[in-house]
């Protein structure tokens, strides 16, 4: 087997596509030499060693030392030095490198190969001494610290107690017999503390790093790092060796980090930092100010100190044409890394650049411009839930945070305002001209005033499907759920957060995007909606198959969909139409009355508000579908719960507070998510159904004359698990569409169909087909009843799940393609077969998660329907499942 490969001097064994094999940094290395770029000659050894080592009690495979001798020869060659042979001294650098780039995994370990003999050697080299003793000081201390574990702590005290003994302020004061005798201190230090003294054969040395680099992937700080970012521990890391060039040989050195492009703006731009007489670690230890790379960088950072295109010019020029060639070679925007060694540039590293979403948008849009990329690919590359950043107010980079807890970043975008604990307290400070954050332990539907009237909402219980979360989503307000660390006392005014107690009136700021919740205000940045972003819309909708629509009941909401783009409403959830004002009064009567007499007196309240939020609704959605769910009330989301409005109620409904007390009891339920709801509700009274079918109708035929475009509106029948649930609404549902013709004279197109958001509607689909013209996956539902999961109560244990590694992700958030996909995949099929052009949609949250889109393509859904601030981030999505 080939465990080593190698590359330098315009050649390599390896190529970019072998990151599997090599790692990222192994890949790219041997993809520049092949490209003839400056790459100081080196080896990989392959990340199957890595998975060799645990397989075998950490030991490598048989061939792996002659693969190693020999790459280490061939070093030799191109360089005509030889590793370990002081006459022709080859020093060398260890790193890391897996598949995925996992900063601070793992430190680097250069000079190696130094020790009493080639330190000597070096300084005749390199003309030095200072410098040689300088470099052997910094590796016994890199070494000691990467490969023997031994803190580098213990040397900065003999580096300090040096410091004072002479009078001196910086390391640089130091001579070089000053830095020999701080050589012979740290061997001894060495010595004392291991019990042996520091390793003096270069080979020894040499697996002694490649040993700590395979150890590394195994601790502490590489499993958590993993576990952030779902990377599989059997992937491992590769070791790349490679032949040492300074950027600390005088003033003709250098060492820097470029990016091809503006990693925050996205400008087409040389973008990057050196410093002259540095090794790479200098850069990034931050303890001198680096310079700019170009001039035009130099002057717009109104920096004093000279650029490289000053100080270097033939570098500079080079390494422009270089970063030029591996943009176009790579078609991305690369981050590079370069060495500049007396005056000679070395390229150390390069792959494709982070990038802020904004530069992601606009590097996309320029690179199809040059013809660098297609459109396609421009489509493709960007990540479509950064999308969310745009679209929203976010914190700005550059301002400081003082964390004060954190939850569920259950809504995007940032907020900042004053405390406040009530809703009402909310809508008294919004009117005064006051921006107020609702604080609540969780809300509930009469919290919908305080909602709309505070900037953001944030609770301390209640999962990514609670209702402040899906409420927040749906307003497209910022929303924290489930801070567990944070402590609201609503009696006394106070918020307890980390040793912080805050006050009603106190100002703090919710970071909905990542879920923290931050003290005082905050400095943000504003959303922008044209140029770049507007650009990758349009090639993303000339590219997509399904269509996107939005969940929405507010005039407001959906007016804003359509400006993200959505191409109708996959689901309006009438209930919440009821949250508001004296309307709730009206619902609770409704819900309350103990006879038919009663709820149509309430019904007759609620037909005339309902007609008229649906015309609204089809005049914004002009010529678009609009699927209208009946009645899917919770009932205890609806029940009055303190005195002061069970009186009220009981005012509205002519009866006593006593009787009233004693209805609400009858209707409590112990589970009321699988309780009387849904399609139930209007099998016993079927006068909900009719009335709110009447609506439609009526609606339909109103907004129908108003915009002289046809509506043809979906009436769709939630919690559906029988057949016979579904024929039993749909006959009054009829009954009202016939009778609306009837007195109106107008003929209504319209489509029943059903949610399927139970196990049993999913199972028996072909037959429930034989009904429904269309089916909407209401997957919130359905991943609760798969899998017996209160999505209300899940967020306290799904966390720790996710901790402990028993599940990878929370199924409310992303789609559980294996068990709830199963049977959404179930469904499509049957219904397919009963019903060959059934209309398929997705109205639960995962409409507008990537992942899940991506499923609904395979499955061949004809929409996803989400909160319209997700309908960009979908319409993105679905353009990327399509190809
Ligand atoms: C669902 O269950 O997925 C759904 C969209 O309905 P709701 O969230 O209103 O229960
Ligand atoms: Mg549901």
């Amino acid at each position: 087997t080939k465990w080593v490969f190698s590359f330098g001097d315009g050649r390599a064994e390896g190529k970019a596509g072998d990151k599997n094999l090599l790692g990222g940094k192994g890949a790219n290395l041997a993809e520049m030499s092949s490209l003839g770029l400056p790459v100081p000659p080196g080896f990989t050894i392959t990340t199957e060693v890595c998975t060799h080592f645990y397989a075998n009690g950490r030991s490598y495979p048989a061939e792996l030392k002659g693969q190693v001798e020999a790459a280490l020869a061939e070093i030799g060659r191109i360089t005509g030095k030889a590793f370990g042979d002081p006459e022709r001294l080859l020093l060398v650098s260890v790193r890391s490198g897996a598949r995925a780039s996992m900063p601070g995994m793992m430190d680097t370990v250069l000079n190696l190969g130094l020790n009493d003999e080639t330190v000597e050697a070096l300084g005749r080299e390199s003309g030095d001494e200072r410098f040689a003793w300088d470099s052997y000081r910094r590796f016994i201390q890199m070494f000691c610290d990467v490969v023997l574990e031994l803190d580098h702590e213990v040397f900065e005290e003999i580096l300090e107690e040096e410091k004072d003994r002479k009078g001196y302020e910086l390391d640089t004061e130091f001579s070089a017999g000053e830095l020999r005798h701080l050589v012979a201190l740290y061997k001894e230090k060495v010595e004392a503390e291991l019990g042996k003294p520091f390793p003096q054969d270069p080979h020894e040395q040499l697996w002694a790093a490649i040993g700590a680099v395979f150890s590394s992937w195994m601790n502490a700080r590489a499993i958590t790092y993993r576990r952030l970012h779902n990377i599989p521990e059997s992937w491992g890391t590769a070791v790349n060796v490679q032949a040492m060039v300074f950027g600390n040989m005088g003033e003709t050195s250098a060492t820097g980090v470029a990016f091809t492009r503006n990693p925050s703006t996205g400008e087409k731009a040389l973008y990057g930092e050196f410093l002259v007489n540095a090794q790479g670690e200098d850069v990034v230890a931050g303890i001198r100010t680096p310079q700019n790379i170009t001039e035009a960088a130099r002057i717009a950072a109104g920096s004093d100190k000279p650029s490289l295109e000053k100080v270097m010019p033939d570098a500079y020029r080079e390494f422009v044409t270089i970063s030029q060639r591996l943009e176009k070679h790579y078609r991305d925007m690369q981050d590079l890394e370069f060495t500049i060694e007396r005056g000679r540039l070395w390229m150390l590293q390069t792959r494709s650049g982070k990038r802020t979403a904004k530069a992601a948008l606009k590097i996309a849009v320029e690179m199809a411009a040059e013809a660098l990329i297609s459109r396609q690919e421009a489509v493709a590359r960007i990540d479509p839930s950064s999308l969310d950043q745009l679209l929203h107010p976010t914190i700005d980079p550059k301002a400081t945070r003082e964390v004060i807890g954190s939850g569920l970043p259950a809504s995007p975008g940032a907020a900042t305002g004053e405390i406040v604990f009530t809703s009402d307290e909310a809508e008294e400070a919004s009117k005064a001209g006051r921006k107020v954050i609702l604080v609540r332990v969780e809300t509930s539907p009469e919290d919908i005033h305080g909602m709309h009237a505070a900037e953001g909402i944030l609770t301390t219980r209640g999962g990514m499907t609670s209702h402040a979360a899906v409420v927040a989503r749906g307003m497209g307000k910022p929303c924290v759920s489930g801070a567990g660390g944070l402590r609201v006392d609503t009696k006394n005014g106070t918020l307890m957060a980390m040793g912080v107690t805050l006050k009603k009136g106190d100002m703090i700021t919710i970071d909905g995007g990542s879920g923290q919740v931050l003290k005082g205000k905050v400095a943000m940045l504003q959303p922008e909606l044209s140029g770049d972003f507007a650009q990758i819309m349009q090639w993303a909708d000339e590219t997509r198959r399904m269509k996107v629509r939005t969940n929405a009941e507010t005039p407001a909401d959906a007016r804003m969909a359509r400006s993200f783009g959505a191409e109708g409403i996959g689901l309006c959830r009438t209930e919440h139409m009821f949250f508001d004002g004296d309307r709730i009064v009206a619902m609770r009567e409704m819900i309350l009355a103990d006879t038919e007499a009663g709820r149509r007196a309430a019904l007759a309240k609620l037909l005339p508000m309902q007609r008229s939020d649906f015309v609204e609704l089809f005049e914004i959605m002009a010529g678009l579908p609009v699927t209208i769910r009946l009645l899917d009330p919770p009932l205890h989301e609806f029940l009055p719960k303190t005195e002061e409005e069970i009186e009220e109620v009981a005012a509205a409904m002519g009866v006593s507070a006593d009787k009233l007390r004693h209805r609400t009891e009858t209707l409590h339920e112990f589970n009321p998510m699988l309780g009387h709801r849904g399609c139930r509700l209007a099998v016993s009274y079927p006068e909900i159904a009719e009335m709110q079918a009447r609506a439609i109708f009526e609606a339909a035929v109103e907004a129908a004359k108003k915009t002289g475009s046809a509506v043809v509106p979906e009436v769709m029948v939630p919690l559906v698990g029988l057949k016979s649930e579904l024929d039993f609404v749909k006959a009054r549902i009829d009954a009202a569409a016939k009778e609306v013709m009837a007195e109106t004279g107008v003929t209504i197109d319209y489509l029943t169909g059903t949610m399927i958001e139970l196990p049993r509607a999913a199972l028996r689909a072909h037959v429930i087909a034989e009904t429904a013209e269309f089916f909407s996956f209401g997957t919130n539902d359905l991943t609760q009843t798969t899998f017996g999961i209160s999505r209300d109560d899940a967020s306290s244990f799904l966390e720790t799940y996710r901790q402990k590694g028993v599940i990878e992700q929370d199924p409310f958030v992303s789609l559980d393609i294996d068990g709830v996909g199963e049977l959404v995949r179930i469904a499509a099929d049957k219904g397919r077969a009963t019903r060959p052009e059934i209309k398929l949609g997705i109205c639960g949250e995962h409409g507008g998660d990537p992942a899940s889109i991506s499923f609904c393509e395979e499955v061949g859904l004809d929409y996803v329907s989400c909160s319209p601030f997700r309908v960009p981030i979908a319409r993105l999505a679905a353009a990327q499942a399509a190809v």
